[in-house]
């Protein structure tokens, strides 16, 4: 394959055999890439040589979306259904509660950023059969949760409601602020058997919005990327295991029981990454005792990206690890984001004062932290929310 595309041209060629220490020495000596080279050359360079691109998006078989990064991080990405479904769905089946759910006719629905809800665009004012797709319901329409107005919130309750979803997959911010919705206003949601999360970092506060309002429902983290497909899969013991058949996966030794994800994707015509340096930390766990067979690596959390990690003369702290202590201190709180300051960061909170969590986080941190309490975060313009940002 390597030979066939023009970014990993003049890269070692492939060993002969498939022996897979042989292929890991292979892939070891290779350089990785980033964004920044997915970005460049686009989409020529990404595409074999044998592979015509016009042709195929003429028939439909491939087409260019971009993800919903954070700005710096947006990619395009050339998307087959053919490929991204099969996967997305193998991974899903790891799981043996979201499996049993599958196995029966089940009713799906999503709530996330609608601007890369896959192959699908639902922005604007669209009727519920309008954003039904092969049985799917998109729930919402506006990409930013803090512009759902209480009608808003209030139509897609009903629509979950009425639909009764055996299964949702959900950015866990968008869901644990509908959950939040029906807390305050007292409705109660029909509960799913499993939600699937992704699209961005779980926070423990919308997990604990989601316990409150959905406690019967399973929820999972399904890690991945529109550019890399999923990569892992949480098992119903809280950890999360390889979609081995998709991908080569390396962890990269970050220190302290981190680890960088570097993703070489199989099987794959258009775009296939060797050696993707996908720019998030996770914490490997030594195996997991929940029965999956053995194939690749086990993590026990997602740490979060790279580039939102805290680096101090005390070490490093991912997004996850901040989360752990801003939230440890603060049941209350329903949103917080940090900001760095001249002399410090700026920690603003939703749903609290923030002052418990500023005062963990500073002795945590070795530095200053100024609690501020605000009304909304406001998400990126791809609909994700940065958990650290700069000044
Ligand atoms: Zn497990």
């Amino acid at each position: 394959m390597a030979a066939e595309v023009p970014l990993y041209a003049g890269r070692t060629a492939a060993p002969a055999s498939d022996d897979p220490e042989a292929v890991a020495a292979w892939l070891a000596s290779l350089p990785t890439i980033g964004k920044r080279e997915l970005r460049r050359g686009f989409p020529k360079s990404i595409v074999r040589t044998t592979c015509d691109l016009k042709e195929a998006m003429q028939k439909g078989l491939v087409e260019i979306i971009a993800t919903s990064g954070t700005t710096e991080n947006r990619l395009q990405v050339l998307w087959e259904w053919s490929w991204w479904d099969p996967q997305e769905r193998e991974a899903m089946r790891l799981n043996p509660i979201v499996r049993g759910a599958m196995a029966a006719s089940f009713k799906e629905a999503v709530l996330t950023t609608p601007v890369c809800g896959g192959a699908t665009c639902h922005i604007g004012t669209l009727s519920r059969a309008e954003r039904t797709i092969d049985g799917m319901l998109f729930l919402n329409q506006a990409a930013d949760p803090t512009h759902w107005t209480d009608a808003e919130l209030t139509r897609m309750l009903d629509e979950w409601n009425d639909l009764g979803p055996d299964g949702v997959e959900a950015d866990p911010q968008y869901l644990g602020a509908l959950c939040r919705h029906a807390m305050r206003r007292g409705v109660t949601m029909h509960s799913p058997t499993f939600a699937t999360l992704t699209y961005e970092q779980t926070t423990r506060a919308s997990i604990r919005a989601m316990k409150a309002a959905l406690p019967t429902m399973g929820a999972f983290n399904l890690y991945g990327a529109t550019e890399a497909g999923v990569l892992f899969m949480e098992c119903d013991k809280g950890r999360l295991h390889h979609n081995a058949r998709h991908s080569h996966v390396e962890l990269l030794d970050a220190g302290g029981g981190l680890a960088r994800v570097v993703v070489t994707t199989l099987g794959r015509t258009w775009m296939p990454l060797l050696r993707y340096d996908i720019g998030d930390l996770v914490r490997l766990a030594d195996g997991c005792d929940c029965g999956l067979p053995d194939e690749g690596y086990v993590l026990s959390r997602i740490e979060g990206r790279a580039n939102d990690a805290v680096a101090t003369p005390r070490g490093l702290f991912t997004p996850a690890m901040l989360d752990d202590i801003v939230d440890g201190a603060d049941s209350a709180l329903e949103q917080w984001q940090l900001q760095g300051a001249a002399d410090g960061f700026l920690l603003h909170v939703v749903g609290s004062d923030g002052v418990q969590s500023a005062t963990a986080l500073a002795a945590a941190l070795g530095t200053t932290v100024e609690p501020r309490a605000t009304a909304t975060i406001l998400p990126e313009a791809s609909g994700k929310y940065r958990m650290v940002r700069p000044q």
